[in-house]
């Protein structure tokens, strides 16, 4: 009884809404997570508030009540659950899929834990497990992260934040109000463009006023122990330093979707083929859906323009 229409790789936002709308067609599916519960928005930072407005995360119908117009972390959490509870979602978590084999017409799918066999694959798997890395010297030890959580555990310390999006942003100012000595570097000449509109006055006048230190048109260039090497365009400097906070984004688990049989571009881009109106891609019978789609490129979708991958590929599963 492991054979479904559908098995659903990844049980984000928009692997939920594509069980929600296979069930709405009387389709069998099956939702497979490798961790929790949107397992990307639970390893958000704990404070985070999202660019969107609660509305516009909405999946399957099911109002999102929030108290400010954007919601936080925890209550996306709250809402993902009360969906996934309100569908009765077949749904296995902490169960990773590890290949997906096609013969005939038929996919063999092996997980951490079982075989299952299905007619369809939807793959949800987004873009939050693998950190873009700097390549560097150093930056394997242990005190670089890409994941950041709460500001507490970096108060008193000499932080560097890379970067100068949201992500970058947020860290600065949350740990710098918690009493740590930020230095951004920013390869870019300015604060990035994409930085919520509400937080972009934030982070400049702390720049202006020199509470935040940033380098701009600058990049780390090595990573010790005690200090870092920034490359600024007025030369080599030093630094003290405790912790890095390499916000310099994430990618599709490339490896994965080749071994799946998707073909990719062979530019910088590393774009999945499908076809936009369907979300097939050149493998017949399986799907892409969510921020996976956007290869390297991942800012060009995410929930709110994404979530319509759902009824795009449940109608075209039904037409074929
Ligand atoms: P994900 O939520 O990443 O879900 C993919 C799931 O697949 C994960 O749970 C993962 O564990 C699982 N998975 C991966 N590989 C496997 C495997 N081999 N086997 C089983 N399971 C697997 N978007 C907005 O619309 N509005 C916002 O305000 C917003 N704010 C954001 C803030 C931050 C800090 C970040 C990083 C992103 C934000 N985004 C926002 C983008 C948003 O996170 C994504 O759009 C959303 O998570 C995408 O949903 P998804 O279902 O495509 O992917």
């Amino acid at each position: 009884h492991n054979q479904f229409d559908i098995l659903i790789i990844g049980g984000g936002p928009i692997g939920l809404a594509c069980g929600i709308e296979a069930q709405k067609a009387g389709l069998s599916y099956v939702i497979v997570e490798k961790g929790c519960l949107v397992n990307s928005l639970y390893n958000y930072p704990l404070n985070m508030t999202f660019f969107s407005t609660s509305d516009r995360l909405e999946i399957g119908g099911v109002p999102f009540v929030s108290i400010q117009p954007k919601p936080t972390r925890s209550e996306a959490l709250e809402y993902y659950r009360r969906v996934t509870t309100n569908y009765d979602l077949n749904i296995r978590l902490f169960e990773r899929v590890n290949a997906v084999d096609k013969q005939e017409n038929r996919f063999t799918v092996t997980t951490s834990k079982a075989t299952y066999e299905a007619k369809n694959i939807i793959v949800s798997t987004g873009f939050y497990d693998i950190p873009n890395l700097l390549n560097i010297p150093g930056e394997d030890l242990p005190k670089v992260r890409h994941y950041y959580h709460d500001p507490h555990f970096y108060a008193f310390q000499n932080v560097v934040v890379i970067g100068a999006n949201n992500s970058s942003v947020d860290v600065a100012l949350e740990t710098y109000r918690k009493g740590a000595q930020v230095t951004m570097v920013v390869r870019e000449g300015e604060v990035g463009r994409r930085v919520k509109y509400w937080v972009k006055p934030d982070i400049e006048n702390r720049i202006a006023e020199g509470s935040i230190k940033a380098y701009f048109n600058s990049k780390l260039a090595a990573i010790r122990e005690n200090e870092v090497d920034i490359h600024t365009p007025e030369g080599i400097i030093t630094i003290p330093n405790d912790y890095v906070m390499a916000m310099t984004g994430y990618q599709p688990n490339f490896s994965l979707l080749r071994s799946f049989g998707v073909q990719l571009s062979e530019d910088e881009k590393l774009a999945p083929t499908y076809n936009s109106d369907t979300m097939e891609t050149n493998v017949p019978g399986l799907y892409l859906a969510g921020v996976v789609c956007g290869g390297m490129d991942t800012h060009s979708w995410f929930i709110e323009n994404s979530r319509e991958h759902a009824p795009k590929i449940i109608g075209a599963i039904l037409k074929r």
